[in-house]
C-alpha cells in the first residue's frame, strides 16, 4: 500500500483544521502513474491534470471543492481515427471530521487525499461513445475505409437495379402531379 505522504492529490489542512471559515487555495499539477479509465478513451499514463483546489474548512469538516483539466486520448469510436480532447470537470465534496459514522471521505490527520474525488469525476466525465468529429460518417462497411464526408461519392455509386426501376416510378409519379398541377390552375 501507497504511503498517504507521498499521494500527488494530498494537500495540507492542518492550519485550518477545526477553524470554520478558514480557506486556501491551491493550483498543482499531477502527473498520472496509471491510466485513468478503461475506454476506447481515457487519461493515459504520464498525462497531466491541471488542478485548481479551494479548501474552506466548515463545522463538519473540510469542504473542498475543484475543477481539474486534463487531456482524454484515444480513438473515435465510429472510424478509429485517434483522437485528442481537452476537458474541464467541476467537483465538491465534503470531507468530515471522523467521527461515529463512515463516510467515503474523511480528514486524515492534517490532510485530505483527494485522487478518489478527482479520479471519479474526471472518469465519469469521458464520453461514452467517442467521435472525431459529431457527424463522422464512420467506416465503409465494405471495405473498412474511412468514409469520407463528400456524399457525392455515394450518388455515383450505381444504384441497385430494383430500386433503379422504383426511381423511374417516382419520377413519372411526379411529373405525372405537376402535370395534373399545371392543368387545374389553366
Ligand atoms: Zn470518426
Amino acid at each position: 500500500m501507497r504511503s498517504r505522504f507521498t499521494s500527488p492529490f494530498s494537500l495540507p489542512v492542518r492550519d485550518i483544521v477545526r477553524k470554520p471559515g478558514e480557506m486556501r487555495e491551491h493550483s498543482f499539477s499531477v502527473t498520472l502513474d496509471e491510466q485513468w479509465g478503461e475506454g476506447i478513451v481515457s487519461f493515459e499514463k504520464g498525462s497531466t491534470l491541471d488542478l485548481d483546489i479551494r479548501l474552506e474548512s466548515v463545522h463538519e469538516g473540510i469542504l473542498v471543492s475543484g475543477a481539474a483539466d486534463a487531456e482524454y486520448t484515444g480513438v473515435c469510436g465510429r472510424c478509429l481515427t485517434d483522437i485528442a480532447r481537452p476537458v474541464e470537470v467541476e467537483f465538491q465534496e465534503l470531507f468530515a471530521y471522523p467521527g461515529e459514522e463512515e463516510t467515503d471521505f474523511e480528514v486524515q490527520d492534517d490532510h485530505v487525499d483527494l485522487e478518489t474525488l478527482v479520479r471519479d469525476a474526471t472518469v465519469l466525465a469521458l464520453p461514452f461513445q467517442p467521435v472525431c468529429q459529431p457527424d463522422c460518417p464512420g467506416l465503409d462497411p465494405l471495405t473498412g475505409e474511412k468514409l469520407t464526408e463528400n456524399a457525392g461519392s455515394e450518388q455515383v455509386a450505381p444504384i441497385d437495379p430494383r430500386w433503379s426501376a422504383l426511381q423511374n416510378i417516382t419520377d413519372q409519379d411526379g411529373t405525372a402531379e405537376s402535370r395534373a398541377a399545371e392543368k387545374e390552375e389553366s
